[in-house]
């Protein structure tokens, strides 16, 4: 087909890695030398799966039930200074190698002959198990490298390779990565802790001493990381497993130096309530009032990481938000005559914490308490 077409096409990357590492993939990257886009149309009438095509980039990509196909014409990359993005032009496949990270990354699989394109001996390095970089400026050139070199390191279980090693110790020192943007370092981490196994890719970024200074001083944790919440987003979860020893001005400090999304700077200062009112956790109510209006995933990091007393507790908390749900409802309050507000979640809310506290108990009770709280607002009282 390429031939057809009048290009060279080439699997490339981490499918070729994993593939001789008998790893599943299902991201195939391929880069062809001409006209990817072409190339690109002609592969979807076989794969019949959508396709997606940004011209001005010369890129595409497919996608059928099983596979994720991203196509691009080679291209060769520049660095004009250290952290910022290459300067990016056309060029050949040894090109679009030579631009890559690690040797495991550089072998290339050509589609015609099914023969692999190994030029920077990246298949010895799969065999040694070995993270290497082809030239010393790598680090410099993009210190997120840093950042992949240790999630390879983590996820494969390979060593960093010892004159890599060095030069990433000296980039580390030399502060390269502090050139990098927030948001570039916010995303390789929610890179790493998205992986399979997280824990041991953390432990290497505090062995390498790369987690002070990037994260204002805070103690990062360790522990715990492979692992899932109950309910609840899985990336949230391990982001605040992650921050969890975070201590209130370190909180004020990662917020003023991150872009974090809305729901993990609530999750963030969800722990850091629930911490505060931990000793409080003993009766029904206090649990409730402590824990109703935070994050799940936050309920879900204090769980993992806390003790037994603190677990029982949040156990309760989700049998009472199991069990204890309200007969009445809305409807019920509008039938007395109040025109909807915020107030009705209020009224609601304390008809809840009444029933949880053991005060009412079925439907008749409920109903005998929301006249209360009515009338009370009628008044123009507060509840
Ligand atoms: P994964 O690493 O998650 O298995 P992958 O190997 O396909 O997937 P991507 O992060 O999708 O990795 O990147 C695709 C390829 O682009 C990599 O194989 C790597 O060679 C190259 N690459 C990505 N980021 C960089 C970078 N910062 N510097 C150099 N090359 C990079």
């Amino acid at each position: 087909m390429s031939e057809k077409i009048g290009v060279n096409a080439y699997i490339v990357g981490g499918y070729v890695r994993d593939k001789l590492l008998n790893l599943e993939s299902n991201d195939i990257d391929i880069t062809v030398e001409g006209d990817g886009i072409k190339f690109a149309f002609v592969l979807n009438e076989i794969l019949d799966g959508t396709i997606e095509v940004h011209d001005k980039f010369g890129t595409a990509k497919i996608k059928t039930e099983n596979f994720q196909v991203d196509i691009v014409s080679a291209r060769k990359e520049y660095y004009d200074h250290s952290g910022m993005l290459p300067v990016v032009e056309r060029g050949s496949l040894a090109d679009d190698i030579k631009r890559r990270d690690f040797t495991i990354n550089m072998l290339a699989l050509d589609v015609k002959t099914n023969q692999i394109i190994d030029i920077y001996n990246g298949q010895n390095d799969i065999k040694n198990k070995l993270i290497r970089v082809v030239h010393d400026k790598s680090f410099v050139d993009d210190p997120t490298r840093i950042f992949r070199a240790i999630r390879y390191s983590g996820r494969l279980g390979f060593k960093i390779e010892q004159h890599t090693e060095y030069l990433l110790k000296e980039s580390i020192s030399n502060g390269d990565i502090f050139n990098v943007s927030a948001d570039r370092i916010m995303n390789e981490i929610y890179l790493i802790l998205s992986e399979k196994k997280p824990e041991q890719i953390v432990k290497l970024i505090k062995y390498y001493k790369i987690d002070k200074r990037l994260f204002c001083d805070v103690n990062i944790n360790t522990t715990n990381l492979n692992t899932s919440p109950k309910k609840g987003d899985i990336l949230l979860y391990r982001f605040l497993l992650f921050f969890y020893n975070a201590v209130k001005e370190d909180i004020d400090c990662l917020i003023k130096k991150y872009n974090f999304k809305r729901e993990y700077l609530s999750g963030l200062s969800d722990i850091y309530n629930i911490k505060m009112n931990m000793s409080n956790l003993t009766d029904n109510i206090s649990i409730y009032n402590t824990l109703k209006d935070k994050r799940i995933e936050a309920i879900s990091a204090v769980y993992t990481m806390e003790n037994l007393n603190i677990r029982r507790a949040i156990e309760k908390y989700y049998d009472i938000m199991e069990l204890q749900k309200l007969e009445i409802n809305g409807e019920d309050i509008k039938r007395l005559g109040l025109q909807p507000s915020p107030v009705y979640k209020q009224i609601l809310d304390k008809i809840l914490l009444d029933k949880v506290s053991g005060k009412i108990k079925d439907r008749e009770d409920e109903i005998k308490s929301l006249l209360y709280y009515v009338e009370k607002i009628k008044r123009g009282e507060k509840i």
